[in-house]
């Protein structure tokens, strides 16, 4: 006889936000339109104390079960790039994941393990526990499909990939320079790129692989995943954006009071950090435009090299002493800034919003789309360049300043784009490609739409794998 327990998913997130949001939103969906019973198993994050985190985790709670790993201490792994603190991190836990897993285990039979792309080393356990796993990509598909040629590019080409002759080629994406591939391979004696080469290597391991983006988003990179050989099915099941209902928030009054497509909004992530040079630049840069501004400000970071994404040290400064002389009072009737965490779903969503400076996180590249809006591609770490050479150059959602040979983004090219995009005729045309994408991405979650078929997909493969 059948069980009639529903069955049980157990989702994993690494530490960040920006693995969390898109998984949390997967597991609510799954929740909602499959019945599944369903745990998330997370780790503290730089913002679990900040209100915008509480907000989210609680309405999370009431459809999930969610779980939190330990966290490590700061200085567990001190001298390591963000990227591998995560990697480590799940490493560490998975005594904790095992141990989680066999409880879970002995109330409800789960039928399937789903993690995100730093925790791979959770595969062997769910190899000792006989759970199917599968892997939630939380970045574009040209991402995945660059992990999928890492380890072919790691043997055949021995030297820094910044000195690439030829820009690299992913089957239906862009062209890439060497230097413009994720941050985290650039130095191949540094920890960090083996730990990410082996965690791709893993990747054909995985029963399938959801990924958060979707088919009229990136066609051709899709299409190159399908064909590959020897790849686990690829599932585009995006965009799954957070949405809280009715959140609260001082900026939210402020856009009330600003006329309709009028205000560029400004934000670097969970983490992302500008030089205190860069930080006064942007400041005089939006001063000069003269055009309305929303900046989610944070304090600059002291040495050139990297973002406080995920940093041992927190930054408890205060982002405001660190803008230009007088540049407050000034711009007190054309700017907001926000020196904590902006619902930024509701900013994006909210009609005085018309665009969007950003350092293209790929979450903040979907709920930009979903909401129509065009962007600002100012890159800064991780996969943030490949995005923007993609919105830029293929996805023709956003526009690029240039970066002076110092590394400098100058004032007056971010007035000027800044201009262009929210006064330009360019800025036009941005705007009607912004509304085509978030009509595509409706349609992709709406009835019958490609996702909304991906994920059924993967939920009756789930059900079928768990009959007796
Ligand atoms: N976010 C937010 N408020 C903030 C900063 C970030 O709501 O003040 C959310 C944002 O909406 C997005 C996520 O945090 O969902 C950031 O993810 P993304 O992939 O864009 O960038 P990351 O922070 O991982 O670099």
């Amino acid at each position: 006889m059948q069980d009639p327990r529903p069955r049980h998913i157990v989702l994993l997130s690494s530490p960040g936000m920006g693995h969390l949001i898109p998984l949390a939103s997967f597991a609510r969906h799954l929740a909602r339109h499959h019945h599944f019973a369903i745990t998330l198993i997370t780790h503290p994050t730089d913002h679990s104390d900040s209100a915008g985190y509480r907000s989210f985790a609680d309405s999370l709670s009431d459809e999930v079960n969610v779980v939190s790993l330990p966290s490590l201490p700061p200085d567990a792994f001190p001298d390591t790039m963000a990227e591998a603190r995560v990697f480590l991190t799940i490493r560490a836990n998975l005594p904790h994941l095992r141990s989680l897993l066999r409880s879970l285990e002995s109330t409800a039979p789960l039928a399937a393990l789903v993690v995100d792309p730093f925790c791979l080393d959770a595969f062997d356990v769910a190899a000792e526990l006989r759970l199917p796993v599968y892997l939630f990509s939380t970045s574009s598909c040209m991402l995945l499909s660059f992990a999928f040629h890492l380890p072919a590019l790691d043997a055949s080409f021995q030297r820094e990939y910044r000195d690439l002759p030829e820009p690299f080629r992913l089957p239906g994406c862009v062209p890439v320079q060497g230097k413009d591939l994720i941050e985290p391979i650039q130095d191949r004696g540094k920890e960090t790129y083996k730990l990410f080469l082996n965690a791709m290597k893993r990747f054909p391991e995985a029963k399938g692989v959801l990924a958060n983006s979707f088919e009229d988003l990136e066609p051709g990179a899709v299409k190159g995943l399908k064909e590959g050989e020897g790849r686990p099915p690829v599932y585009p099941v995006g965009p799954l954006v957070w949405t809280v209902p009715d959140e609260e928030h001082e900026c939210l009054g402020w856009l009330d009071r600003q006329p309709r497509g009028s205000v560029v909004y400004v934000s670097f992530g969970s983490g992302g950090t500008l030089t205190l040079a860069q930080t006064r630049e942007l400041a005089l840069g939006l001063e000069i435009s003269g055009q309305r501004f929303l900046w989610a400000a944070k304090s600059p970071h002291e040495s050139e090299a990297n973002a406080a994404y995920l940093s041992a040290k927190k930054n408890e400064k205060n982002p405001l002493d660190f803008l230009p002389e007088g540049f407050l009072e000034r711009t007190k009737d054309l700017g907001f800034i926000v020196a904590s965490w902006v619902p930024q779903v509701q900013v994006l969503g909210h009609a005085s919003t018309g665009g969007f400076l950003t350092h293209c996180g790929w979450n903040s590249t979907l709920e930009s789309i979903v909401n129509g809006v065009p962007l600002i591609a100012w890159p800064l770490y991780a996969e943030q360049k490949m995005n923007a050479i993609q919105l830029t150059e293929d996805v023709k959602l956003a526009l690029r300043p240039k970066v002076t040979e110092s590394g400098l983004v100058g004032r007056e090219e971010i007035a000027r784009v800044v201009r262009c995009l929210m006064e330009g005729e360019e800025g036009k045309r941005l705007r009607k490609r912004a509304k085509e994408l978030s009509d595509a991405a409706g349609r992709a979650l709406g009835p019958g739409g490609s996702s909304i078929r991906a994920m059924a997909d993967v939920a009756r493969e789930w059900m079928d794998a768990s009959r007796p």
